[in-house]
């Protein structure tokens, strides 16, 4: 190799590079604004090199200047130069540095690129960290003129990225590097200031050297050249918890959540041993909008030793905690990570497990310090826990302390959680009772909860949509079975076999007559006030799955599980549809008073009646027997023929209760 006075010499790039650099050049062109983050870090990690050596050698700062990164966009050069008054290369060096494949992660990369396919490719080097060879994707030409610390030669490296690279020794009058890009024609957007402060607030705003450029500005008619630092320099995470103040974290949570209001809770910590990482995370006050839209584009930043790698990392938590918001920057992760190589890496899954705990155990002080703040929490996020007892078996036990339920035991919009509710539990309590529904107002007076209520026993109202499910998921709660109060078989209460005979008759025709409707029909023991209910068998969907397909336009997909008609042997309506009966087993009103007492269960349950029309006109036709049967004194069974269900009186109905008003008004003045 030929070398001239100045050591002037051409070398070849190792033949993995120059693929690289084709395969950079040619196929990443929408993401390669990204090299400026790559030639930042490199001059930030150049300053904290000399910062470190000096603390030993201080004759390395020879200036004593301010460590910095400058960028100088040159418009009549088309030139852009990344500077910094870091370590520096030797000679010797460079060629090694800059002609390597090993570093940054690029074999990697490399190894990626060639199994994604051209739409992948984008995406994919967002996400790695390339290094230095990314500034091929808007430069037709590289110099690097470098001097490093404590050297009195300077050296310059130049490449066309065409598979080799000159070096020259050179005069440099400061230690540190110069990268000067001669930008591609369709790259020229990088030297319009605007967007070089953008590009450094979106990827290098943590950095914590200042990044500086001199910009022209007119002050009094006069130009002048004012230097302006582009980046805030904020790495708070970096920061101890103790030099941090409140409006300091609440500033930085605004910026990354995009919210308005303060954090409702901050936890910023690091965590040293087998892993190393710092974590600044916040839960906020009420959901991320993004996540009331169904989307959940989101998730915390990732700094691989603070330089930013991505913004929605959602690896680093489960799905179910999506509300925390946050940054984590790690010194183990390697920075040529994408999101997939995330989702495999172990040290991933250490930080995952770690935050997640860090997190649960939060909100468990919160709850047990701040109850009121965290009932403001649990309002408005608790579904999502409820989600992760679905979805994180391992933690099941502590989200389910997290929980807070309405019970009958509660106010209206007061909570109680399970633990207190145990304790609360007779002695003789076998379950931990629920029932699922849309208004606590319903659940509270369901006929259901009626015999629980009667013998002391707290009914958890559920009316989350999600409780559905949590439900399945949580089968007990330290050993108490979690049972719904509205299936098949709450107690062992057994009904007197005499009373169980007089009704039988009646409950077998009920059963010929509703056979479409319910698959059983049968005395209740749960009943105490109300005179029916509908119980559905153990393990089938509950009436409000019903309800929620229904809302949804999806009954089609239920599968059809007939539910279980109950009647409550001690009621007074039920006994007289019983004597009805005895009297006459064809008695029309007997199909018509068994149709009312399903509706009813079905009204009390805060379900609706299959057909509301034939129910209205059951029930006029019930007032204007009644009526009759108060203005004729004698209880004469006459209008039980208009008690049938075909409607043929239909448009009687009005006109016979108007005239039922009468009678009725009469029978008040008496
Ligand atoms: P990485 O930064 O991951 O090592 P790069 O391709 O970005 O990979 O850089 C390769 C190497 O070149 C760096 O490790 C460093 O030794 C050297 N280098 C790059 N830029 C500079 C600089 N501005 N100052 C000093 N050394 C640098
Ligand atoms: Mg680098």
């Amino acid at each position: 190799m030929a070398t001239s006075s100045t050591g002037r010499e051409t070398r070849e790039f190792r033949a993995d590079l120059r693929q690289l650099l084709d395969l950079i050049t040619h196929s990443l062109y929408s993401n390669r604004e990204i090299f400026l983050r790559e030639l930042i870090s490199n001059a930030s990690d150049a300053l904290d090199k000399l910062r470190f050596e000096a603390l030993t050698h201080p004759e390395l700062r020879e200036d004593g200047d301010e460590l910095q990164i400058r960028l100088l966009p040159d418009k009549e050069a088309g030139t852009l130069t990344v500077s910094d008054n870091g370590i520096g290369m030797s000679r010797e060096g460079i060629a090694d540095d800059l002609g390597t494949i090993a570093r940054s992660g690029t074999a990697a990369f490399l190894e990626a690129l060639k199994q994604s396919d051209d739409a992948q490719r984008p995406e994919l080097i967002g996400q790695f960290g390339v290094g230095f060879y990314s500034a091929f994707m808007v430069a037709e030409e590289i110099t690097v003129r470098s001097r490093r610390a404590g050297e009195k030669e300077g050296v310059q490296w130049v490449s066309r990225g065409q598979g080799e690279f000159s070096l020259e020794t050179i005069e440099k009058e400061k230690t540190g590097t110069d990268v000067i890009l001669k930008l591609r024609e369709d790259a020229l957007e990088f030297l319009e200031p605007y967007r070089l402060r953008e590009l450094v607030r979106k990827y290098s705003d943590f950095i914590e050297h200042p990044i500086v450029m001199a910009t022209e500005k007119e002050v009094d008619g006069e130009k002048k050249v004012e230097d302006e630092v582009l980046n805030s320099r904020k790495a708070i995470w970096l920061r101890s918890p103790s030099e941090v103040s409140k409006e300091d974290y609440a500033e930085f949570y605004k910026q990354i959540a995009r919210d308005f209001k303060d954090p409702l809770e901050t936890i910023h910590f690091s965590a040293e041993g087998v892993i190393e990482f710092k974590a600044l995370l916040y839960i906020p006050e009420a959901p991320p909008w993004e996540q009331l839209f169904g989307e959940n584009k989101n998730g915390l930043h990732l700094y691989i030793q603070r330089v930013f790698i991505m913004d929605d990392c959602q690896d680093l938590l489960p799905e179910y905690l999506r509300f925390v918001r946050g940054v984590v920057d790690s010194s183990d992760l390697p920075l040529n990570v994408s999101r997939e190589l995330l989702q495999e890496n172990p040290l991933a899954a250490k930080i995952r497990k770690n935050l997640t705990g860090k997190v649960l155990k939060t909100l468990a002080d919160m709850k047990k310090n701040d109850r009121p703040r965290y009932e403001r929490f649990f309002k408005r996020m608790g579904a999502v826990l409820k989600e992760g007892i679905a979805r994180d078996f391992e933690r099941r036990d502590e989200l389910a302390e997290l929980l807070l339920f309405e019970s009958t035991a509660t106010k209206a919009g007061e909570y109680t959680t399970l633990e207190d509710y145990v304790s609360r539990m007779p002695a003789d309590q076998e379950a931990i009772w629920y029932l699922i529904g849309e208004e606590r107002a319903v659940l509270e007076n369901a006929p259901f909860v009626e015999a629980f209520r009667s013998k002391g026993q707290e009914v958890l109202l559920l009316t989350d949509p999600i409780d559905e499910f949590l439900v399945h998921s949580l089968p007990s709660y330290k050993d108490k079975p979690l049972r719904a109060v509205d299936r098949e078989k709450v107690e062992e209460e057994e009904i007197p076999e005499l009373i169980e005979e007089s009704y039988r008759p009646l409950l077998d025709r009920l059963k010929e007559l509703l056979d479409e409707e319910v698959s059983e029909v049968r005395l209740s023991t749960r009943l105490r006030e109300s005179a029916s209910c509908l119980v559905s068998p153990e393990g089938a969907l509950g009436s409000h799955m019903e309800r929620l397909m229904q809302r949804l336009g999806r009954e089609d997909e239920l599968p059809v599980t007939k539910r279980i008609l109950e009647l409550n042997p001690e009621h007074p309506a039920v006994q007289s549809l019983r004597a009805i009966h005895e009297r006459d087993g064809k008695d029309p009103r007997v199909e018509s008073f068994g149709r009312l007492l399903l509706d009813e269960a079905m009204l009390t349950e805060g379900s609706r009646p299959k057909d509301p029309v034939a129910l209205a006109r059951r029930i006029n036709d019930l007032l204007v027997a009644a009526s009759e049967t108060t203005s004729s004194s004698s209880a004469s069974k006459s209008p039980a023929g208009s008690m049938g269900t075909r409607g043929s009186k239909k448009p009687k109905t009005s006109e016979s209760s108007k005239k039922s008003k009468a009678p009725k008004a009469s029978e008040e003045k008496e």
